[in-house]
């Protein structure tokens, strides 16, 4: 078998690149996976290659065999922009490692009101602790995000869609107008993973990765993933390595296990979700389906614009009724499970309010709102399930 140089790599289909990437399996006696390194010392033949840290490795926090693997496929998976990749032990881990390394006391953060509520509390605490002041924007403001920039403007964090209320972001535009001012532009890009949106390609210096959804896909653990572009990767890996993140070999393991078979199963989330959402909307008891693939979404423009795919979380917002109603769709589900997290094969249904959060913008959808995750069961199954919940709801509304 001929060895495949990082070009032969680069060149080959996404697949195909999920497949080899990280893996060499002359350096592990033909073994197809990398052997999971459990390790803390590594020992050096001379003084000279110890104190000159001459070997690939030098420390277990540091990197191993194991890490080496993943951080190299995820570079693969985020395409030829990514100058590395740092682990972390879960996706809040690496928002915060990449928020760390771009901004110091007396700067400004410009923050979409639609992230992630972790998210938003590290700014709110942490980063107000340590002097850096986080401004909220609209996230449709697109390159209006000039109006909101300060002097001090450092960086700009986007997330798009949001994760419960599914607000695209113009990427482009904003990153545009960001580093003309100098501002780095980060990107929590769990929801669509690198394979449905190049986010270094469309202008973010940081790309973020909960691993923990997709990337591992498993609902079996924990873990974050943070890539950079030239710009952005000095002070990243730095600050990564100043704050001892690391990640256990068998959630790396994990994790590596998940990505190769990425492609096939987002494939599936896609497609799976995508009908699920168009049969959702045409049904009287739901108002409306927020899934930017869908043409009636206002993000659909900029989905079809920057978008390959869609993964398999969208909201819907119901028929207007009590939470007694909500409850009687949700406690009788049989597939859906009800719990936090996603992106695993499994499918989910929470209940949720963007509401109390929003400081730069009004959430006032006109019902109660459902996160869906669509998972890798059989349609028909799902649409069953659903379809009774909605009957019970129907039922309880009617009785209120
Ligand atoms: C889940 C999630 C995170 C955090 O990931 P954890 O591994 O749970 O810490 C960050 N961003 C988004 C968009 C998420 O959905």
């Amino acid at each position: 078998m001929r060895k495949l140089t990082t070009s032969d790599i680069e060149g080959l289909g996404e697949s195909t690149r999920m497949v080899v990437a990280g893996r060499h399996p002359d350096e592990h006696f033909g073994f197809v996976n990398p052997p999971v390194v459990h390790g803390s010392t590594v020992l050096s033949p001379t003084m000279a290659d110890l104190t000159g840290h001459t070997g690939r490795y030098s420390y277990g926090r540091r990197g191993s065999p194991t890490m080496g693997a993943l951080e190299e496929a995820l570079m693969a998976l985020e395409g030829k922009e990514s100058a590395g990749v740092v682990l972390c032990p879960s996706g809040l881990a690496a928002v915060s490692t990449a928020l760390l390394s771009c901004l110091k006391a007396g700067d400004h953060l410009l923050m979409t009101d639609s992230v992630y509520g972790p998210t938003r509390n590290f700014c709110d605490g942490v980063l107000r602790r340590f002097g850096v002041e986080t401004a909220y924007y609209d996230p449709q403001v697109g390159a209006d995000i000039a109006q909101v920039l300060k002097s001090n403007t450092r960086a700009v964090f986007t997330e798009s869609p949001g994760s419960q209320s599914f607000e695209m972001q113009d990427i482009p535009a904003i990153a545009a107008v960001a580093h003309a001012h100098g501002a780095l532009v980060l990107t929590d890009n769990t929801w669509a993973t690198p394979l449905f949106y190049a986010a270094h390609a469309h202008g973010a210096d940081i790309a973020i990765q909960a691993a923990t959804k997709y990337l591992g896909g498993h609902s079996d653990v924990m873990s974050g993933a943070v890539s950079a572009n030239a710009a952005a990767w000095p002070a990243l890996k730095r600050t990564w390595g100043d704050l001892g993140v690391t990640v256990a070999p068998d959630d790396v393991f994990l994790v590596l296990r998940g990505l190769r078979t990425l492609p096939l199963r987002m494939a599936r989330h896609h497609e799976a979700g995508l009908e699920m959402a168009r049969w959702l909307s045409g049904h009287p008891e739901v108002q409306r389906v927020l899934h930017p693939a869908l043409p009636s979404d206002p993000g659909h423009a900029l989905f079809t614009r920057d978008y390959r795919g869609a993964s398999g979380l969208f909201s819907i917002v119901l028929q207007p009724g009590p939470e007694e109603a909500v409850a009687a769709l949700l406690d009788g589900l049989a597939l859906f499970g009800m719990g936090y997290s996603w992106g695993g094969f499994e499918s989910l249904a929470i209940p949720f309010d963007c509401a109390p959060l929003r400081t730069a913008t009004q959430w006032a959808p006109g019902g109660p709102t459902l996160r869906l995750h669509i998972g890798l069961e059989d349609l028909d199954d799902l649409k069953a399930d659903l379809g009774q919940g909605l009957e019970r709801f129907a039922a309880a509304r009617g009785r209120a």
